[in-house]
């Protein structure tokens, strides 16, 4: 035991982590059980409704106040605190990567569980949900409301959607704390923005022989292509620009009258971000004879950073110091994104250990679920204490991008 781990942490009334930490480890399988029937409920991004339903029950099952399932399929139940707000909030995604009719099952072996979408991100899922009945039988209560929410679309085009609109229905949200499966000991403060795109090209067309010297979208968008290719980035701030599909033509004869490709840019500062989407921008709208361009815009994610020696962070960085786990900080595109981008502190946080994450056999690592779970508790509890004493500020400076 190091010298951390005898300290308390504020919320939890003067009671060592361990203590706390004894009570948690009775939940650990009843959150891996309902992780695992989470997860049997398809919910690929836009398609979360039956997902949505089945946490709304769950949360009154559980006795939260206030359940509503939003016009997304947001589910939102409320653990009262003390005070009602500034409230925390605690976020984890429904969606998963997995298309409608990839097979569901779980299979639980060698102190592992294996299963698509099993740990992003049914079990964070499945720990916000268990949050109530620990807290009941620790006989703890937050210092402020608790909000938990089961939200939609955190993956691929999503875009983050939910989160979205959750902060703008609970404007009271004074902290937010996003829950993912993976990634034990990883402190998410820094929101990685990112901006994607849709490029289509157009031509005449024609003949590849008969026609040849008239334009070809191909040509055009592969030149196009390059020339974003070219660009040189920033490092610092890390900064980066990749075309991930490109699609076009009709035949090996004939001159492509349409091609297209999908494009993402991503900074960690929104300047930068900013400033690539321009020089983009300028490349897309060059003019090209006899070949028309149209851009859509298929997503948007505004980036952000909560100071390192800010409470929040400091809180989630102490709080696995006292349970021996180092913490690693990291940036990355969560739905801790949007609170942070509107100066709301938020991290995002991890409950076990795993591997193959966004795909068909991702599994989760059990044993360390315990300790997971007694993050979120210890950290939800220091937060609500922090929120309540006014220590928690605003992120402040961020400007207001989504
Ligand atoms: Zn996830």
């Amino acid at each position: 035991m190091t010298a951390h781990q005898n300290k308390s942490l504020p919320g939890i009334g003067g009671r060592s982590f361990a203590a706390v930490r004894e009570v948690v480890a009775t939940f650990q399988r009843p959150v891996v059980d309902l992780a695992c029937q989470i997860s049997s409920i398809p919910a690929p991004t836009n398609h979360e409704r039956e997902r949505s339903r089945v946490v709304a029950e769950e949360m009154r099952a559980r006795g939260l106040a206030d359940v509503v399932i939003d016009d997304l399929g947001d589910v939102v139940g409320r653990i009262p605190g003390k005070k009602r707000s500034p409230s925390l909030l605690l976020a984890a995604h429904l969606d998963t990567v997995f298309p409608a009719g990839t097979s569901l099952d779980v299979v639980r072996s060698n102190g592992r569980v294996t299963g698509p979408g099993i740990g992003d991100n049914s079990l964070g899922v499945a720990s916000v949900l268990m949050l109530p009945c620990v807290l009941d039988e620790l006989d703890l209560g937050p210092n402020v409301d608790v909000l938990l929410t089961g939200n939609v679309g955190e993956e691929g085009l999503g875009n983050l959607r939910g989160i979205r609109s959750v902060m703008d229905l609970f404007p009271e949200i004074g902290a937010v704390i996003a829950v993912e499966g993976h990634n034990l000991g990883r402190v998410t403060h820094v929101a990685v923005g990112s901006r994607r795109l849709r490029v289509r090209v157009s031509g005449p067309g024609g003949h590849s022989w008969g026609d040849y010297g008239k334009a070809s979208a191909i040509h055009a968008a592969a030149e196009i292509v390059t020339e974003l290719a070219r660009l040189t980035l920033p490092t610092t701030p890390k900064t980066t620009l990749n075309v991930g599909m490109f699609t076009g033509g009709i035949s090996v004869n004939t001159i492509a009258p349409e091609a297209s490709f999908v494009l993402d840019h991503r900074s960690v500062d929104d300047v930068a971000l900013r400033r690539l989407s321009e020089r983009v921008d300028a490349i897309l709208r060059m003019p090209r004879p006899n070949i028309s361009t149209s851009v859509e815009v298929l997503g948007v994610r505004p980036a952000g950073v909560v100071s390192p020696a800010s409470r929040i962070v400091r809180l989630a960085i102490e709080t696995l110091e006292a349970m021996g786990i180092s913490p690693t900080g990291d940036a990355s595109s969560t739905d801790a994104n949007i609170p942070i981008s509107r100066g709301i502190p938020a991290v995002c946080i991890g409950l076990t250990t795993g591997g193959n994450v966004h795909r068909e056999d991702e599994f989760i690592d059990v044993a360390p679920v315990v300790n997971g779970l007694t993050q979120l508790v210890l950290l939800s509890l220091a937060v609500t204490d922090e929120l309540g004493a006014g220590s928690i500020a605003p992120i402040g400076a961020k400007k207001r991008v989504s």
